[in-house]
This record gives C-alpha cells, structure tokens and sequence, in this order.
C-alpha cells in the first residue's frame, strides 16, 4: 500500500466519543466535536454525529464549509474569533462563533441582517491563559453592546485554558466563570445556554470537581483522537490511544557508522549536528519527513531510535534488526504530529474499512460461511509429500503438550522446512515459536471435538445438544473437515525468551487461549500490543507463503484446500491424510 500514509481508526474514534460524551454526561456536560486537528475530515466529522454529538467546532471556516458541503448533518461553531475579511462567510456557513473582539461582532451582525439570520455567540472570556477573550472587568459593556445587535444572539460565555500560558482550568477558574455566568444571566435578564468551560485539558477538573455550578459544555479535540488528557498527557481509563497510525517505508537499510566522518559544519536547517559514536549500527532511511510530519511527535511502535530528519526523509537506528528495503514501519502519533500528518498534501489519509468491531465480524463470518461452501470445490492434486516430525529436527521449538499422547506434531516436508526458517528468523529476536498443534489424525480431533463438547456441557447446562455442538463447530472442525488432518496446517504462539512469556495476542493467557470472536486476526478492539504481536506472528508466516485462518490468529495453512481458496486457487496439493 502507498506510504506516507496515516491510518484512521474510525471504530476507536467512534468508541472514545462514545466514552467521553457518557462520562461528561454524568455530570451534565455536553461536549462539542473539535475538528481542527483533523481538518474538518468528514469520515471523521460524521463518526462524531453516529455518536450522537450535534454540534462540531472548527477553528477555519473552510473546514467548516467543506464539511458542510460534504453532507455532515451538525451544527457547526467557528472556534477561533473571526477574521474581519471572513465575517461574510463565517455568518454563512458557522452556526455559531467563538468571539472576544466588538468589532468582529458588529461585523458579523451587519452580514447577519444582510443575510436576514440570526448568528448565535458565545463570549470569550480571559481568565489567565492569555489567548483570546475579554478582561472580565469589560464583560458588562461589551454585553449592553451586544444585546444592541438585533440579528446577533449571544448564547453563552466561553473560555479556554491550558493552550498558550499553559495555566490550569482547575476548580477556582471553573467557579469564577460559573459566577460571572449567573451574574450576567441575572443582571441581562438571560439564559446562556452555554457556560463553556474550555477543552480536552479540563478533564482532571471535571474528575474530581464535587460541583460543576453553572459549567454545561466543553470543546474536545484531543481527547476523542488521542484517547488523553492534555494537562499531563495521561491517558484516560477506557479510550484508545492508538486511533492513529503513521505508516513509513524503509527506502535504504544498510550497516553504517554511527559518526559521520569528514569536517563538520552545519546541516540542513542550519544546526552543527552532534552525535555519539556507537559503533556500527543498522541504519535505515525512511520516505517520510518534515513536510509530511512533526517528526518530533512520532514514536516508533518498534525498537528503533529517530536519529536524524529533513524536508523528505528520517534516519532511524534500527538496533537489532536490519529491515528490507520496502519493509513498512508504524509511529503512534502526538498532537502535533497528528496535526501536521492531517495537514500533509503528502500524506495519505486512509480510513480504516470497518467502522466497528461488529461490522467486522460479520465480515468474517460472512467470509466463512463462503469459506465452508468452496471446501466442498477444491480438487486435490496430493503431491505425496510425506508427514515428518518437528520433534526430530532440531529447530528451536517450543511444544504445547497435546491430549493426544505422544504427539509427534507431524508436517508435510515442505511445511517442515518453513517452520525451519521461521524458528530461525525468531532465534535473533530472542524468541520461540510455539507449536500448538500440527497434523493431527481423525481420532485426534474426535477426542478434541468430544471434550470440547463436554466442557461446554458442564459450562452452559441449559444449551440444548445442538446449540453446543453449533458453538463449538465454530472453532473446531468436525474430524472429517479440518484441515490439520492433511499435515499442512499448523497452530503457532510466539514465546519471548528475554521476558521469559507466552507473548500477548490479546486472547490468550499464556498457552490458554479464550476462544470468542476477538481471535478473529484482524480484530479491532484488541490492545495495540497484541495487535503487533499478532502482526508479527502472521507476518513471518504469511512471508513463507502460509495464509492465516479466517477466525483464529494462530492457525495457518499450507497446501490444503484452505490455503488454496484464500489464495484463490481451486487446487489444493495436501488432501487428508487420515491417520
Ligand atoms: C482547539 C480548541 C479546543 C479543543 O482543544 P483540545 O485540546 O483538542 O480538546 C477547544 N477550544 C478552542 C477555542 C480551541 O481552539
């Protein structure tokens, strides 16, 4: 797939604001959609209006126009106080705006009565930060200004902390604007429907505030993309942080020094550059720079270190592994990055296909069921490559103990000699592959299918007979259906020598695995963690012409007739081999 690209998760975008608007809801705050680190992206606005937010806020009107233009059915709120050139279209396209200065205002009635609508306002107020909004000492003469205009409503005063001074929107600010709220709703004879209480950054206070007062709104961005808050970047219990991913490919990879030789003047942008010498290091260059991203604000999801950047391209330290050229490489993203990567002509913006775990399943399913019907299709052409025992080859394996006594955990040759290679690719990263499971004979997997029945007998005592055998059918075939009784099936896990555990793939528990609809591979509620771990796994099999099972991550065929209908092919060269 094309590179520099930026992958977005709609489903974990659509997961946090679902979170957040529920847990601000508990104290009864609203929240608005900030759009502006994304760019008014209308994938992404109408992920916000799916998760029932009405009202979307942007800091340029043009955001706001296109998504507007592209169908989002919000309100939209201009965030920043308007430009005076722009009062024409701000009146136009914005709902409501963000305002501190009198004579935008004015502006903003004059086209407002042209246009012949009301423009809804909301006052900001300046309480410290010292970014936009008025002293308080001015809100009483600004107010009578305002109420002067008959085609402005002014609906509510706002602030906004924790931007440029970096200051606090704790209990005693959330308070002070609560009580010039009820001051002027009581002097003006007014209902403000917003008290605006500022952004992502209130969190800690809304947390543990035992009052809220007269706050009833806040403005989040940051939050509903990065899964943070944004005081200390914690991230809060529940959210997503990895609903972004910058994707890069390596252009060079080679073993260079770590100190560049000759005179040293300066670089690219003007600095004298210093490094340490380390020796030789693996040294990659990758097709993404400055005017793609804040490189600053990426952070490897691999063990590689960013050691140097221009205009088009970074330098990273690839420490233990040495990747191919082509090879695509993943950074979790700041808010800046996200923020400059979204703003990027050169970056791709790729939205991921399934707007939710549910969608994907059934698309899983779907395929499955497809899946049963081709089995019956294959037409096996048997090459007669005989079952040899992992046991005797002597590769670095680790073996899961089998029902079957004396497993031999037999492969077809070709399998075998794969399971070879990837043993020895895993033996430089510190790890082990686990065989789980490998050809197993009719019995075998009568005896597999027989427990399995009996334990979900005991478990669910209510299910009638055909219900249990159904659920289980989902995860293991009837003996005269599954595809390890041809030998070119194998189940695998990775083990991490270093840390001494069964590597994370999100279901399991060590060798224990829970078998529910998360081991479909490509899930997309399971942690980032055991997403990568399962990104390795089925890498290293795929790469050695294995195709991975459709609803189980550690299964992965070769030759059988699984193997042949993902591949598109309608012969298989492995048919069943019965015992
Ligand atoms: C950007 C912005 C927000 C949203 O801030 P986040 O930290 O992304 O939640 C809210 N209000 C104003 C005025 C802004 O400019």
């Amino acid at each position: 797939m094309a590179t520099p690209r930026i992958e977005i998760n709609l489903g974990k975008i659509g997961h946090n604001i679902k979170t957040l608007k529920e847990l601000y809801a508990s104290k009864g705050i609203n929240i608005i959609g900030v759009t502006k680190a994304i760019c008014g992206n209308s994938d992404i606005a109408d992920i916000f209006v799916k998760n029932g937010i009405s009202i979307l806020a942007d800091s340029r009107i043009s955001n706001i126009r296109k998504m507007r233009t592209e169908g989002v059915k919000a309100q939209f709120m201009l965030l920043r106080t308007p430009l005076l050139s722009q009062a024409e279209e701000v009146v136009k396209y914005a709902d409501i705006s963000l305002n501190s200065e009198i004579s935008v205002v004015k502006r903003l009635s004059k086209f407002a009565v042209e246009q012949n609508i009301k423009h809804k306002i909301i006052l900001m107020l300046e309480l410290g930060d010292l970014r936009e909004g008025i002293m308080p000492s001015d809100v009483d003469s600004t107010i009578e200004q305002i109420l002067e205009l008959k085609s402005i409503e002014l609906v509510g005063l706002g602030t906004n902390l924790a931007c440029i001074g970096g200051i606090n929107p704790d209990e005693e600010k959330m308070n002070y604007l609560s009580t010039l709220a009820s001051n002027v709703e009581e002097k003006f004879g007014l209902t403000l429907d917003f008290v605006s209480g500022g952004n992502s950054a209130n969190y800690d206070w809304f947390m543990s505030t035992k009052n809220i007062e007269r706050i009833n709104n806040l403005r989040i961005g940051e939050s509903v993309f990065l899964g943070r808050e944004t005081l200390h970047r914690n991230p809060i219990p529940g959210l997503f942080t990895d609903a972004f991913t910058l994707v890069a490919e390596v252009i060079e990879s080679k073993t260079k020094p770590s100190l560049p030789y000759g005179e040293v003047s300066q670089d690219a942008f003007g600095n004298i550059p210093e490094f340490k010498d380390i020796g030789l290091i693996n040294r990659a260059i990758l097709g993404i720079g400055l005017q793609d991203v804040m490189i600053s604000g990426l952070t490897p999801k691999l063990d590689l270190e960013i050691i140097g950047a221009s205009s088009d391209l970074i330098i990273v330290n690839s420490k233990k592994i040495k990747h191919k050229v082509g090879t695509e490489l993943e950074f979790n993203l700041s808010y800046g990055a996200l923020l400059s990567a979204m703003t990027s002509p050169y970056v791709i913006k790729k939205t991921s296909d399934y707007l939710n775990a549910h969608e994907y399943c059934e698309s899983v399913e779907k395929k499955y069921r497809k899946h049963l019907q081709l089995l019956q299709t294959i037409e096996i052409r048997e090459n007669n490559s005989p079952l040899i025992s992992l046991k005797d080859s002597g590769f670095n394996l680790i073996y899961e103990p089998s029902v079957q006594k004396d497993y031999q955990y037999l492969v077809r040759e070709e399998v075998y000699e794969k399971i070879g290679r990837i043993s020895r690719i895993l033996d430089e990263q510190d790890k082990t592959l686990i065989i789980r499971s490998a050809w197993r004979s009719f019995a075998h997997q009568k005896q597999l299918w027989e427990e399995k029945v009996e334990f979900m007998q005991k478990e669910h005592p209510k299910l009638e007979m055909e219900e249990i055998k159904e659920n289980v059918s989902y995860f293991i075939a009837p003996p005269s259906k599954s595809l390890h009784a041809t030998g070119g099936a194998v189940d695998a896990l990775i083990y991490d020598l270093k840390n001494d555990f069964v590597m994370d793939f999100g279901t399991n528990d060590g060798l224990k695995i829970d078998l529910n609809d998360k081991c479909y591979p490509y899930h997309p509620f399971i942690p980032a963690l055991a997403k990568r771990n399962r990104e390795l796994l089925i890498n290293l099999f795929e790469e050695e012409g294995f195709v991975v099972d459709l609803k189980e991550y550690w299964h992965f065929d070769y030759g059988n007739a699984g193997w042949a209908i993902a591949k598109g092919e309608n012969q298989s060269i492995y048919g069943i081999i019965e015992a």
